[in-house]
């Protein structure tokens, strides 16, 4: 995964390296490291964060009007110091930093060692850049052709930055399948680059996100472009939409805590501008402009990982439900390489909070290679999903910056709903009347998760403290709150490393009712309106087997709330909207858990946010 950052300009470099760094530690926190260009390269990495590269080079030479820097997310090598970025070339005068995996460099190594070249570190990237200075040396070309070639040998996915010192004007950046974008500065020759565009903010607006298979030269002030395979492009310059205040704590202790209580908002946002509240009318571009595909379609199939794999899941029974179109949901790692059957008549929404996860973007080129229409579902405005599918939808929760996702996962279930409900409507499969039913719902959720997270924010914290100590947890729930399920137990295990298992609550009695005993705490949604007296017979196994309950119930309910050890109101709502409410009580419970257990809940151990390697 990793975060990288780059500046060339009149100003020196540092402050906005170790800024952007900071802002970028949620792509990996293995180690952190800059390169400076002053005359000589100067170099200061280091195992572990960010705060603890600054310690190191503070009050040395900081100096320098071009610099890298990075934040690791090791896949190749230990996170130590040597593995760390930025690698030099065999003479020491290229740096580079680099995002992704190259896929062959034991073979390009093993024919850079024979010509000679030590390497210090077991990482990928170091190959690459003794491979630049190779055939900079051997083709007697410039740095950006040294680049451009060695590209060409490359097999992977890149986001690269490179430094040289016999090139002070010079600074080359290039990528495929790892995302890049720059900023253009306020003073001439001026230019941050960057993984995404939190770092960039404070200085600029004005950005272009780079291309697959794309070199960005920055020479003596100004930019170019061009593709790996020698042709020139003219990079299309847009203004960036988002506002410092966004990527900032804003008072709370985390971003994780900050974004759960943004999701009033978040959730609102999703919405806005695609329906009307007033007249209940409904409006998805996306959608119209794909209504004849969408009356003909055969099926749908829904690619994701992680948390979105779970939004997923709820979309699967809201397209079922509402639109009747059979919908399957597949992890995209096991989907890119299964040879699955997809077809022309076939649509697959791919869904990523990032819009850069490495797997759901290789399923995106195999189900289009294979004629399918692709509809993608991403957070991250102009990031590399958006720009390779047919159409798509952005949830705008605005920068998630917690390492487990919150509020990126209701904004996806929200949009979800409002695409169930669009092909719905198109395939003429829903009432005017129901149609409206839903949509006056649905516009009453943003204020109830308001409510909810004001009533049930501190009693989250009692039952968290009673369990903290917890070994295992197992989450229950049935229809529309089995994916719930799910979510909360992978929540716990993210940021609190307590054992947590997700099932649909029937499934119980096939294995998982083994391990209940006294220690177990049992967490089960057990909303009204569906499967209700099914869930209650569920909760009486557990307690019989004196498990302790946490239930999530319908507000005023009282028979759950008796026989429950803890119990969570949250609003009542149609079934299908269910998801977004239940979820909040099971991310406020990871949430004050974790940080009960001293955990880093923002930035997890072994973990990073964009999962940009497969
Ligand atoms: N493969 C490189 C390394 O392990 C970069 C890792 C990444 O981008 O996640 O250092």
């Amino acid at each position: 995964m990793c975060g990288i950052v780059a500046y060339y300009g009149p100003n020196n470099a540092y402050e906005y390296l170790i800024k952007g760094l900071r802002r970028l530690e949620y792509r990996g926190y293995d180690s952190a490291g800059i390169a400076l260009l002053n005359g000589d390269l100067t170099i200061y990495k280091n195992q572990g964060k960010v705060s603890e590269l600054e310690a190191i080079a503070e009050g040395n030479n900081l100096e320098g009007k071009r610099g890298i820097g990075h934040t690791r997310w090791a896949t190749h090598g230990e996170p130590n110091t040597v593995n760390a970025h930025p690698h030099q070339s065999q003479s020491g005068n290229i740096a580079l930093i680099h995002n992704g995996i190259i896929e062959n460099y034991a073979t390009i190594k093993k024919v850079l060692m024979q010509r000679g070249h030590e390497f210090k570190s077991e990482t990928d990237t170091e190959v690459l850049t003794h491979l630049i200075e190779e055939i900079q040396v051997k083709e007697q070309v410039d740095l950006l052709e040294a680049v451009r070639l060695a590209l060409n040998e490359v097999v992977g996915a890149y986001a690269i930055v490179i430094l040289s010192k016999n090139d002070p004007n010079t600074l080359i950046a290039a990528r495929k399948g790892s995302p890049l974008v720059v900023g253009i500065g306020k003073e001439s020759g001026e230019f941050y680059l960057a993984s995404d565009a939190t770092p960039i903010i404070e200085y600029t607006n004005q950005v272009t996100y780079i291309d697959d298979n794309e070199i960005v030269a920055i020479q003596d002030g100004e930019m170019s472009v061009k593709t790996i395979d020698n042709v020139v492009k003219s990079p299309f310059i847009q203004e960036l939409q988002i506002s410092i205040d966004s990527i900032e704590k804003g008072g709370y202790d985390h971003f994780m805590l900050k974004e759960i209580f943004e999701q009033p908002k978040s959730i609102y946002d999703s919405m806005r501008g695609r329906f009307d509240a007033e007249n209940l009318t409904f409006s998805m571009r996306s959608l119209e402009e794909y209504a004849s595909k969408i009356k003909n379609l055969d099926r749908i199939i829904i690619i994701a990982c992680g948390t979105s794999w779970h939004a997923g899941l709820v979309g699967e029974y809201l397209i079922e439900e509402f639109s009747r179109i059979p919908v399957e949901v597949e992890y995209a790692s096991e989907f890119r390489y299964r040879n699955p059957i997809v077809t022309e008549d076939d649509l697959v929404i791919a869904i990523s909070q990032s819009g850069e996860t490495a797997d759901t973007l290789a399923a995106i080129e195999m189900a289009k290679d294979k004629g399918a229409t692709i509809y993608g579902i991403c957070n991250v405005v102009g990031s590399s999903i958006p720009r390779t599918t047919h159409a798509g939808a952005y949830t705008h929760a605005g920068p998630e910056i917690g390492v487990a996702s919150t509020k990126a996962f209701t904004a996806q279930v929200t949009v979800l709903t409002l695409l169930a409900l669009g092909i719905a409507e198109i395939r003429g499969k829903i009432t005017q009347d129901r149609l409206r039913t839903m949509f006056s719902e649905l516009n009453t959720i943003p204020q109830k998760v308001d409510n909810l997270l004001q009533s049930c924010n501190e009693k989250c914290k009692e039952i968290a403290a009673i369990y903290k100590n917890a070994s295992n947890c197992l989450y229950l729930g049935r229809g529309y709150n089995f994916p719930v399920a799910l979510e909360g137990a992978l929540k716990l295990k993210e940021i609190s490393y307590i054992h947590a298992e997700g099932y649909p609550a029937a499934e119980m009695k096939h294995g998982p009712i083994a391990l209940i005993d006294e220690e177990m705490p049992v967490i089960v949604i057990a909303t009204k309106r569906n499967y209700y007296e099914k869930v209650l017979s569920n909760i009486q196994e557990v307690k019989a087997r004196k498990g302790k309950i946490i239930a999530i119930v319908t507000e005023g309910d009282e028979k759950v709330a008796e026989i429950a050890d803890h119990y969570i109101e949250i609003p009542d709502t149609e079934d299908s909207l269910t998801p977004i409410l239940a979820t909040i009580p099971l991310q406020l419970l990871s949430y004050y858990i974790a940080v009960m257990r001293d955990c880093n809940v923002d930035q997890p151990r072994n973990l990073a946010k964009s999962v940009t390697v497969e």
